[in-house]
């Protein structure tokens, strides 16, 4: 029996349906397993500047750094639109990830087998597909110095930098092959070692981590060819694992397989302290505060936070079975449901949930 201290940034839009309805299912789990959870609330996003003047609060922050994992929701929405850039809810994102050093980024995408319809690809391509991007968070492209814009000569230009240190590198490959051991055994390293030298350094240092996991099998892939893959066969990857923008491309082609933004779930694993949990969907403010929005994929990170934050797999698949039931017997959210499928409320999506498990 644990005790777990879990701060929920809920934010703004669909963000705060869905994380309450995660925060109840983890209820109903501490109720069947006899953990206690003890949830902390905090501001961030367009909420945070309402009520604090800043997307990212000190007071936040503080919460999160003492908590054993954080729960969010999502941010943003047109209210903040024309706030000027400090006071943009998607700073306060930002500003988190590097707080508190983010560095790996998970995104499972799972088929299902009741939801076929919601994918643009053929049943047969995404049939079993079962994959978990591991997408580096904090170095490459995005971060490298030098960044910007001058003017030499005459001559307008513009540079960023992909760089990446040994130990950057090492520590996210450990985390693709430690997740490739306990699934399918299989990692793909995905880099442009034909044309970039920090892929030819990427590449070499994953086959150094390799010998440390003479269980999980090793295979490089240029990105050119990942991108293609994953559309023709992916039902052959188990974990991929790649650098900062080839992962944000590639994370995005791969949500895709199995369609609904609703449904998928993230970690952002930190370097030095709890990490971090969240829909991959954003605040949705079309459909916010109307009781609509699918809890799938709040519910799914809750997950992943149970398996990975606190070791509890158990618990993990009770709320993942949970969910594959409910699917299976039919039940749907607007942005899953098909043609003459009734469709139900978040909140009668998530009591299903609590009474499956
Ligand atoms: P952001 O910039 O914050 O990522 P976005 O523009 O990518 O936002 P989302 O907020 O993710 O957009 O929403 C995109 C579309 O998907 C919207 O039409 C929204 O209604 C729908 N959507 C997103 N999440 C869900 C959900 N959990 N349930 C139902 N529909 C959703
Ligand atoms: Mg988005």
């Amino acid at each position: 029996m644990g005790n777990y201290r879990i701060a929920v940034l809920p934010g703004d839009g669909i963000g705060k349906e869905v994380t309450k309805g995660a925060v109840e299912v983890l209820k109903a789990i501490e109720t069947r397993f006899g953990h206690h959870f003890e949830f902390a609330y905090g501001w961030i996003g367009g909420a945070a500047v309402d009520q604090k003047g800043t997307p990212l609060p000190e007071e936040t922050l503080a919460l999160c750094r003492e908590s054993d994992a954080v729960l969010l929701g999502a941010v943003g929405g047109p209210k903040w639109d024309q706030h000027p850039p400090h006071l943009r809810p998607e700073r306060g994102l930002l500003q988190i990830r590097k707080e508190m050093n983010l560095f790996a980024n998970l995104r499972p995408v799972k088929f299902y087998d009741s939801l076929t319809d919601s994918s643009p690809l053929k049943q047969e391509v995404i049939q079993g597909v079962d994959l978990v991007i591991v997408r580096e968070l904090t170095g490459g492209l995005y971060f490298g110095k030098p960044s910007g814009r001058m003017v030499e000569n005459g001559e307008e230009k513009a540079v960023d930098t992909l760089l990446y240190k040994k130990e950057e590198i090492k520590r996210i490959v450990k985390v693709a092959f430690e997740l490739a051991r306990k699934r399918k055994k299989k990692v793909t390293s995905v880099d442009k070692a034909n044309v970039l030298s920090s892929s030819r350094m990427w590449r070499e240092i994953a086959e150094e981590v390799a010998q440390e996991f003479p269980d999980v099998t090793l295979e490089h892939m240029l990105v050119d060819n990942a991108a293609m893959q994953l559309i023709r066969s992916p039902q052959q990857f188990d974990v991929v694992v790649t650098e900062n923008m080839f992962g944000d491309i590639l994370s995005d082609e791969a949500s895709m397989l199995t369609g609904s933004l609703g449904m998928l779930p993230s970690a952002s694993l930190s370097a030095s302290g709890p990490s971090l949990y969240e829909p991959i969907h954003g605040s949705a403010p079309d459909i916010a505060g109307q009781n609509k929005a699918n809890p799938i994929a709040a519910i799914l990170s809750a997950a992943m936070m149970l398996r990975l934050s606190f070791g509890l797999s158990k618990e993990a698949e009770a709320v993942e079975k949970a969910v594959q039931q409910v699917l299976a017997a039919g039940l749907r959210t607007a942005d899953i449901a098909q043609k003459g499928q009734r469709v139900v409320s978040t909140d009668e999506m998530v009591n299903e949930i609590k009474t499956a498990i």
